[in-house]
């Protein structure tokens, strides 16, 4: 039975975090979607299924990561000691490859010869390409019209690693329109297809699977924060779009009172600007790609489009289990606008010879922010979630420069 003060144990078994999560799906996909759920049950036990994860993680992925002091901006902002979780140095440039690892593997385990994906800014799509590579199973990702011309270079990344684009034009043609054609895909192909989802979103199993392949990311910083510091960290930050680097970083710590949690939002142009991602801090309840959480939606329920300089963000739902530590205040979530994430950007460059993605550099805006209010005995672990390589391009443009 859950203990009411544990956070780590949801969901419960319809796979709802209090009231947020479920299944809400087509009656067609329902025997699909418990046949994941009975297999991944099954693997959770497996210690072989355990040792091949940690072997791909290992040899493949590089894991585990660094957790580096990041020194000069320690003494810059002259608050807590701050620390980053490396997890950009991972082949593939981010967090994203962990998880798509551990569901290539269950897919393998369930006899699946066919694998489908959604992607936005492409970085799910180009992990989920390198594993179909990797395990030579045929992949087609799904991607909006308007996402493929916006992110050539990851276009380009997955079909050299082999992958078929189907170009999605329905609704707003992007991201959300692309979740949904495959989970289309994923009813008509039942018997010879495995559906990789890349964040903590989609129906149950989806969101509590997917943080346990990412959970990596906290049991390596448990031990290594001990290993340097001999006690736990006072703050752990991350960056949220759909939630998956976030949770992969906080579930470890869960249940450590002491431990305080902050995940930042993408502000966009501003939170009154309506132009934002900030589902939490600007959406409300609801339900998308099957599951109920809080999503950004008009006065009438219609799914609003997301904004964020940084396309990692840009969705506009965020994982049911952030729904839930939100409501009962056990993470805070804040935001950082385009402008600010751009700023901590180059400040990362400058002051710790680190190219962020823009992702992360929303939690270091926050993170610059908070800091002058904490001492220097506190300890603060930043995720460091992805390199900055696929936002040169952007970043410049924004900034002016010429490249
Ligand atoms: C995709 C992505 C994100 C957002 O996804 P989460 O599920 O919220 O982690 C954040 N950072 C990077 C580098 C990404 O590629």
């Amino acid at each position: 039975m859950r203990n009411k003060n544990s956070y780590s144990q949801w969901p419960d078994e319809k796979g709802y975090f209090g009231k947020f999560g479920g299944r809400y799906v087509a009656e067609t996909l329902m025997p699909l979607i418990m046949e994941v759920e009975k297999e991944y049950n099954n693997i959770k036990k497996d210690s072989s299924f355990k040792k091949e994860f940690d072997y791909y993680l290992e040899k493949f992925v590089g894991r585990p990561s660094p957790l580096f002091f990041a020194e000069r901006i320690t003494e810059d902002l002259k608050g807590p000691k701050v620390y980053f979780k490396r997890d950009e140095l991972n082949h593939t440039g981010a967090h994203k490859i962990n998880n798509c690892i551990g569901q290539i593997l269950l897919a393998k385990k369930m006899g699946k010869k066919r694998i489908i994906a959604e992607t936005g800014a492409g970085q799910h799509g180009v992990a989920t390409a390198t594993v179909c590579a990797l395990f030579n199973l045929p992949c087609i990702i799904y991607m909006g019209e308007k996402d493929i011309e916006r992110q050539s270079p990851n276009v380009f990344r997955m079909k050299l690693l082999g992958a078929e684009i189907r170009s999605v034009t329905s609704g707003s043609k992007s991201l959300k329109d692309a979740m949904n054609e495959a989970l289309r895909d994923w009813v008509t192909n039942v018997d010879n297809t495995f559906y990789i989802i890349g964040t903590v979103a989609g129906p149950h199993p989806y969101p509590s699977m997917v943080r346990d392949f990412q959970s990596v990311i906290g049991k390596e910083v448990r031990k290594q924060i001990q290993e340097a510091e001999n006690k736990l960290p006072d703050l752990l930050v991350a960056c949220i779009g759909g939630g998956s680097n976030a949770i992969g970083l906080f579930q470890e710590f869960l249940d450590d009172a002491e431990v305080k949690m902050l995940a930042v939002e993408a502000a966009g142009l501003g939170l009154e600007s309506g132009k934002h991602a900030a589902s939490l801090t600007g959406g409300k309840p609801g339900v998308l790609h099957g599951n109920k959480t809080y999503l950004l939606q008009s006065k009438t329920g219609q799914i609003e489009e997301a904004h964020s300089i940084s396309a990692g963000l840009d969705y506009p739902g965020i994982g049911p289990e952030h729904s839930f530590l939100f409501e009962e205040k056990r993470v805070k979530y804040m935001s950082a606008t385009d402008e600010e994430a751009l700023e901590a950007f180059s400040y990362c460059c400058k002051l710790e010879g680190i190219i962020p993605a823009l992702e992360p550099a929303h939690a270091l805006a926050v993170l610059k922010k908070i800091a002058p209010d904490m001492n220097s005995e506190e300890i603060v672990v930043m995720n460091m979630c992805g390199r900055g390589d696929k936002d040169i391009y952007t970043v410049a443009k924004a900034l002016d420069i010429d490249i």
